[in-house]
């Protein structure tokens, strides 16, 4: 039996982190069989977290972002090809080209892509980018290596965080608009975001809070634009940070259980079906994928984070090719980091999944912290600011589910307050950005029918 599943043929759709190291861990795990990994970027797997960061600063370029091969997948690539569509029953991966691709498993890595602007006339003038692909990081790291006048990000979560403190680092004038009432509080909560509102301005952001933005201006290229509280900005660049939608338009025939906040899962990455009823066959990782997890009451979890796509990819490569009873879940605590405005960000856990708020070392005046989260009397998340060394030790307090506010015992403990505050996080819908991480529990958005 464990000889059958080593062998056959398996079929990664999205040809990126979370494909690449599935299709690596595949191999490694003693899959024999035929592997095609099809993707409708025409480039290798690359990397997205350089695109905000280093290639905005120009300290490396667009195409010095490819992954690294752990080994050589010994893959049949099928590069710049869309698929459209998935047949459970014949057991097919529909192509653009018309063409189909039998498979015994399939796994589905199809991420996420930024929201655009919603006016698409807008969203065509020139000057006007999101930031996702390769393509967007090459072309707006051009736009700001020519030194434009202003930039205006819309939305403030950690991409538009990220991008306005690229461009105060390069000495560009920068306006960030965010709905709610401050950047990051959708990931952060309230206290954290008022840190990251501080460290804005004081960096020279123009940032204003509260406000939308109602129109783009511009005759062919972007001059400006109109705001919600009737003020306008005059800028020569825009770029809408408004989050991610899911790649799963493909998979609107094809019965799982697809729907804007991903494909569910179960721990095993097998997807589910519309019924709920898991699959055999079909596997989900990454930014895609929406999983339960039982150290967040077993709601269903959806991440856009770096390390979630490889761990994740690991697990349900591990599981394509080993029988039941030597299947893993994915249980691992989510990571994230963000570095702006000097400050060095580092998440673990879910802080969305929280009441209240204490911080542990460090303080908010010190700009260097560990804030823990609770939730109902456990510790559920903490995030460091230029304390990542701690992380480890606030992992083991999750992952323990230890009570909140935890017990003191961190190896450098410094001035810790042990009053807990609300953590004061806002309805994502308040956000120009969706969250990053968003707990989804079960919110059906079409009826099921007779079946
Ligand atoms: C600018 C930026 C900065 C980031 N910074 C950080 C950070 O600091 N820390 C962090 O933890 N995370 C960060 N992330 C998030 C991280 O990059 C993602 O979590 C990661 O890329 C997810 O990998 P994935 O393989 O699941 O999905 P993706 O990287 O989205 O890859 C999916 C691939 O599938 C392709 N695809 C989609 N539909 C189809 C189809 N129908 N047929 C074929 N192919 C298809 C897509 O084009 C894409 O190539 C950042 C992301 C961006 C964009």
């Amino acid at each position: 039996m464990p000889g059958d599943l080593k062998d056959g043929r398996i079929v990664v759709v999205g040809a990126s982190l979370a494909g690449l190291r599935a299709a690596e861990t595949l191999r490694e795990e003693g899959f024999t069989g035929s592997l095609t990994v099809v993707g409708d970027e025409p480039h290798a797997p690359y990397d997205r977290p350089p695109l905000s960061k280093q290639v905005l600063l120009g300290q490396a370029t667009a195409e010095t972002t490819e992954l690294p091969m752990r080994r050589d997948p010994d893959a049949e690539w099928r590069l710049g090809v869309r698929a459209t569509g998935l047949d459970l029953l014949e057991k097919r991966v529909l192509l653009e080209d018309g063409e189909s691709l039998p498979y015994d498993r399939v796994l589905i890595a199809t991420g996420t892509r930024a929201r655009p602007w919603p006016n698409k006339e807008e969203a065509a003038l020139d000057g006007v980018f999101t930031l996702r692909s390769r393509e967007d990081g090459a072309g707006l790291a051009e736009r700001l290596a020519a030194r434009p006048e202003r930039v205006l990000v819309i939305g403030g979560g950690f991409t538009g965080s990220e991008i306005a403190s690229a461009c105060r680092e390069l000495g560009i004038q920068v306006t960030v608009t965010e709905r709610g009432p401050a950047p990051l509080v959708g990931a952060l909560g309230g206290t954290l975001s008022k840190l990251a509102a501080v460290m804005q301005r004081n960096h020279g952001v123009d940032l204003r809070t509260g406000v939308t933005v109602t129109a783009l201006n511009g005759n062919g290229a972007f001059t400006g634009a109109e705001l919600s509280d009737g003020g306008r900005v005059d800028a020569d660049v825009c770029v809408a940070a408004l989050g991610a939608i899911r790649n799963v338009e493909w998979l609107a025939e094809s019965g799982l259980a697809v729907g804007p906040r991903g494909i569910a899962c179960d721990a095993g990455c097998r997807a589910f079906n519309m019924y709920g009823i898991v699959t055999d066959d079909v596997f989900v990782a990454g930014d895609v994928s929406r999983f339960p997890h039982p150290l967040f009451g077993y709601q269903m979890l959806s991440l856009e984070h770096w390390g979630n796509a490889v761990e994740q990819a690991e697990v349900a490569a591990h599981n394509m090719v080993n029988p039941g009873p030597l299947q893993r879940p994915h249980l691992a605590v989510p990571v994230f980091w963000s570095t702006q405005f000097g400050l060095n960000i580092k998440s673990v856990g879910v802080p969305t999944y929280s009441d209240h708020v204490v911080i542990a070392q460090g303080s908010l005046e010190a700009r260097r912290l560990a804030m823990v989260y609770g939730y109902k009397g456990r510790v559920t998340a903490a995030v460091t600011v230029d304390m990542a060394k701690s992380l480890d030790y606030y992992r083991h307090l999750i992952e323990t589910a230890a009570p909140f506010p935890p017990p003191p015992g961190a190896p450098d403990r410094a001035i810790a307050a042990d009053v807990t505050i609300p953590s004061d996080v806002p309805d994502p819908s308040v956000l120009s950005h969706g969250p990053t991480v968003a707990l989804t529990g079960h919110l059906p958005d079409r009826r099921l029918t007779v079946v």
